[in-house]
């Protein structure tokens, strides 16, 4: 009887260290943020293997491009950013020092992922976009509108079905229930926001455009002069005259910013300030593209007061 299952322990053995790693992570991919990282998981399953190099709770406008970034982009089949710019000033310097040529603009394992999204805040639809600013294509968080997902995840799609064409119906069969699922999601957010349409915010980077515009919130002014402008005393002061004037109650601010110039706002009002992830990993319940906005939006509806 020992024997026999000795037998088998080892047959067990034999599979999971032999026959496991040759249907396993065919692909190797890099993304710069949490979100993608987790839309990537969705489609490429146990095909891909995935890693993010910025985490949910780092400033992905700001990050020091470390040589273990590269080590990883060098062995990556893949490489898929945010892109509108928000990468700008550290993933060229990677991607150079990669020594990937896949991984290179024009070339098979280079992904922007924001190829397809209508973006919000470009320089058509600004008045104000001067010095300083640092969305100068748009507004890059579009991550925040869940109905961006899917043509995140299709994007994905394309591009792991091209790199690994044999596995293309299983990509397929995953993009299908990752629709299906986001789908769903997103009419139980929209229920659950409806009692607060139009409600006025305040947010502190201009980080939750797409998010509010998808959900009617109405994001009055930032504590940011413009996007990656720290406030001054003047525009401070006119921020607070305008959010006592227009009683607005709420500050959004995202986990990885200081939060002394909203303290200071708050402080002079009677607003509130709501810290909240912007990105997956961003707090630890949000561990992926779902919990991310399932704790966002529990957080809102527990904090905001209803409009109707
Ligand atoms: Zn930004």
């Amino acid at each position: 009887m020992k024997t026999y299952k000795l037998k088998i322990s080892i047959l067990v053995l034999s599979f999971i260290f032999f026959w496991v790693p040759v249907s396993w992570a065919s692909l190797n991919v890099v993304t710069t943020t949490s979100d993608l990282a987790s839309i990537v998981k969705e489609v490429g399953g146990s095909l891909v293997k995935v890693e993010s190099l910025v985490k949910g709770y780092q400033n992905p406008h700001y990050i020091q491009p470390k040589p273990s970034y590269m080590v990883k982009m060098n062995r990556a089949d893949l490489l898929i950013y945010q892109g509108l710019e928000l990468e700008i000033g550290w993933l060229s310097t990677l991607i150079e020092g990669a020594r990937n040529p896949d991984l290179r603009l024009g070339q098979t394992g280079h992904l922007d992922a924001s190829t397809g999204i209508s973006r919000l805040e470009t320089l058509e639809s600004e008045v104000d976009r001067s010095m300083g600013d640092i969305h100068p294509s748009g507004n890059p968080h579009y991550n925040l509108d869940p109905e961006n997902g899917f043509i995140i995840a299709q994007s994905i799609y394309n591009k792991l079905s091209e790199l690994d064409s044999e596995n293309a119906t299983k990509y397929k069969s995953n993009l299908e229930k990752f629709n299906s699922k986001l789908e769903k999601k997103i009419i139980h957010w929209k229920n659950l926001m409806k009692p607060f349409k139009g409600t006025k915010i305040i947010t502190y980077h201009k980080l939750w455009s797409y998010f509010a515009k998808r959900f009617d919130l109405n994001v009055v002014n930032n504590v940011e002069v413009k996007p990656g402008v720290p406030p001054t005393t003047k525009h401070l002061a006119k921020l607070t005259a305008l959010m006592n004037r227009e009683d607005i109650k709420v500050i959004l601010q995202s986990t990885y910013y200081e939060s002394d110039f909203a303290k200071m706002v708050a402080g002079r009002t009677e607003a509130i300030i709501l810290v909240l992830p912007s990105f997956v990993g961003g707090t630890p319940e949000t561990t992926d593209y779902f919990s991310l906005f399932d704790t966002i939006i529990q957080k809102l509806t527990n904090n905001l007061q209803p409009s109707t």
